[in-house]
């Protein structure tokens, strides 16, 4: 007998996007190992461990809500909430800020169909470079989450579905976090480097990538 096929989902639901935090920590977790490398490279080798520490505190935090009474706004403030008190520097405020867009962007409903999940996704990547006040090409995690909510927000204009634009979203992430390989680094640590940071990726461009993956992951039901 064949495979049933599987069946594209129209929505996030709240309990869908807590599935979704709890796809990325495992992914995060996954690839701690190379990120940390890939810190270790032009940094302090700790991103890796640092995004794998904020993951598991908003997995465990959500696990305290009920899915059934919780809007996704709530869900978002929560991930951002526990991420930060896990990770205080660096990452922790980007993500924090990142997550608290998010809900901000998605107050008031009951769940999240396509333009509503594109409006957060957005929200996501205009929180990180806000918060990092860091523009393109400074190699940084923006290089990886604004082209990604580009490359998003043009597929929900053509009209294609939340999968395929989640999809769109990180394809396009993962081309910018390859793109990050020949920039200097004009923020944080990497800066000193100089010259030497050439032929790298930045962490936080690889972590981008293996985030919004993971959300595309769980729009596939
Ligand atoms: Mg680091």
């Amino acid at each position: 007998m064949p495979l049933p096929r599987t069946e594209a989902m129209t929505e996030f639901t709240t309990a869908r996007l807590i599935q979704m935090f709890n796809a990325i920590a495992r992914a995060i977790e996954a690839d701690k190992d190379r990120l940390s490398a890939l810190d270790g490279a032009i940094g302090d080798a700790d991103h890796g461990v640092t995004m794998d520490m904020g993951f598991a505190a908003v997995t465990q935090a959500l696990a305290g809500l009920d899915p059934v009474t919780t809007e996704p706004t709530q869900v978002f403030n929560t991930a951002a909430k526990s991420f930060l008190n896990a990770v205080g520097a660096s990452s922790g405020p980007l993500y924090a800020t990142a997550f608290m867009r998010a809900g901000a962007a998605v107050k008031g409903r009951a769940s999240l169909d396509r333009d509503a999940m594109v409006a957060a996704t957005a929200a996501m990547a205009q929180g990180i470079q806000d918060r990092g006040k860091a523009e393109p090409g400074e190699k940084t995690m923006v290089d990886a989450w604004l082209p990604a909510a580009e490359a998003l927000q043009a597929a929900a204009v053509e009209g294609q579905s939340l999968q395929a634009c989640l999809r769109a979203a990180a394809k396009a992430a993962e081309q910018g976090a390859e793109a990050t390989k020949a920039m200097l680094a004009s923020k944080g640590r990497a800066s000193r480097l100089g010259e030497r940071v050439l032929g790298h990726m930045d962490p936080g461009a690889a972590s981008a990538v293996v985030i919004l993956d993971a959300m595309a992951a769980s729009a596939t039901a």
